[in-house]
Formats: C-alpha cells, structure tokens, sequence
C-alpha cells in the first residue's frame, strides 16, 4: 500500500511573516505521518524559518528546485547540500515553469534527480504535456520521454522512494482539472514505463502525484482513482483553510 503524499507549491508567493504564520497555523492540523505526507514547497528565502517552525508537526518543508552540484562558483543557485543542512526534506524538481522560463532540460532534471538522492533529498519529478501536445495524440510519448530521461541511472531503491508528479500543463493554474480518469490514464502511463524500465514490484512503489487546479471540491475523486497517490498543488496551498482541507481528503 503506497502513502498518500500531499504537496503545497507555493511558487513565488507569501512574504517571509505570511509563510510563519501560516505554518504555525497548520502545524497542529497536520494528519498523522503514518497516514499521509504532507509537504510545503517554499520559496527559498523562508526554508530555514519554515523548517524551524515545523520542528515539532508532522508538516516537511521542501525546496522549489535546486543546482544539482553540492557546490561551486554559480551565483545565486541553491545546492542540495545546503538545503540539506538546514533539514529540508523534499525537492521539487523539473516544475514545467522551471522548463519552460529557466531552460531546465530533460539533462538537467535527470542530473538534479540523481543529485538529490545522493544528499538525502526525496525528488518530486515533474512531467507533463502541453495544450498542443495533448491535442495532437503525444500525451504518452511525451510523458513516456520525460520519465525514461529523468530516472536514467536511478536504482530500484532509490525509484521505490521517488515522487513523481503528473502536471498537464494545460491545468496548471488554469482552473481547468483534468478529469479523474484522464489524470489516472496519464499517472497508469508512468507507472507502466517504470514497470518496463524496472519491475512490476518497483513500479508498484513510486508514488504519483497528480497536479493542476487541484482543490477541495475535487481532491477526493482524483485520490480514489488506482493510480493517483497524492497531489502537487499550487494555488489551492496559500491559503490555511484548503490546504488543511487537502490533507484531511488525503488521510
Ligand atoms: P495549481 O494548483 O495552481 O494549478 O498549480 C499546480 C502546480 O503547478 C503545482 O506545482
């Protein structure tokens, strides 16, 4: 049985007291870690303070992407060591805002996974095609592609503990959700391709988040569905009362 996994993408939002307070308000709210995992992805100015405040709630911090060297001369980059230092737990990595605006590559998702695994991080993989790309029949290809590339070089171990988010583009942020059985085709098609590049027994591990104008009213019906685990949110994670919402529908 896979642990359902819940994530907050906070993208470039919230000042510095905005994020405190909402993670000492949701703290005491967090479901059992047994149950559920539930993450907030910060900006990386507040990590440090976010980690501090869910010292001692079930809540983990992540990051919203990272460099994929431990260190080096690359101004204003974020390594996974530092992130790890200051108890960070999650990593989301390959965001399509990150592909689309910071020239982020099926290379550089691949060596970014792989770096995080190798300093303690749990990866949140992002994967998922465009309005254009659906509509000319390539959601699989495209999908299939973008994980073959990313888990390249990864062990079973390391993809039993791998997250992986299916994100159509097209509902990112758009109020448009996918319907339960499109999000839970799409997620069934990465399962089947870590079947094919692993085992039946490492593909059943893996957990898959879906994303894209997730929120209370329809959470329910995507985690119901066989292969969706959990949900990468945007939108619908700033404000306390959905979010706690969210977790509740996961746990
Ligand atoms: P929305 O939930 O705002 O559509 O954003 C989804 C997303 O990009 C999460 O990473």
């Amino acid at each position: 049985m896979r642990k359902p996994i819940i994530a907050g993408n906070w993208k470039m939002y919230k000042t510095a007291s905005q994020a405190k307070e909402f993670v000492e308000k949701v703290n005491g709210l967090v479901p059992d870690a047994e149950k559920l995992d539930s993450v907030i992805c910060a900006p990386a100015l507040y990590l440090t303070q976010l980690v501090d405040a869910a010292e001692n709630s079930a809540l983990k911090i992540g990051a919203q992407t990272m460099h994929d060297k431990g260190e080096g001369a690359f101004t204003g980059e974020i390594s996974p060591v530092q992130l790890a230092d200051i108890g960070v737990s999650y990593v989301i990595i390959g965001h399509s805002e990150r592909r689309q605006y910071f020239n982020e590559t099926d290379e550089t998702v691949n060596a970014k996974v792989k770096s995080a695994f190798s300093h303690q991080l749990t990866p949140i993989l992002c994967v998922g095609e465009t309005d254009e790309q659906r509509e000319a029949g390539q959601m699989e290809s495209i999908v299939e592609s973008q994980v073959e590339k990313a888990v390249e070089g990864l062990t079973d171990a390391q993809i039993a503990e791998l997250v992986i988010a299916y994100e159509p583009i097209w509902a990112i942020g758009t109020g448009k959700t996918a319907t339960a059985e499109d999000a839970n085709e799409a997620c069934g098609i990465v399962r089947k391709k870590i079947v094919s590049l692993y085992s039946d027994e490492t593909a059943e591990k893996v957990r898959i988040q879906y994303g894209g104008s997730v929120k209370p009213a329809n959470i329910q019906e995507l985690l119901s569905m066989e292969h969706i685990d959990g949900a990468l949110v945007g939108g619908a994670s700033l404000e306390t009362e959905s979010f706690v919402k969210l977790l509740e529908a996961g746990s």
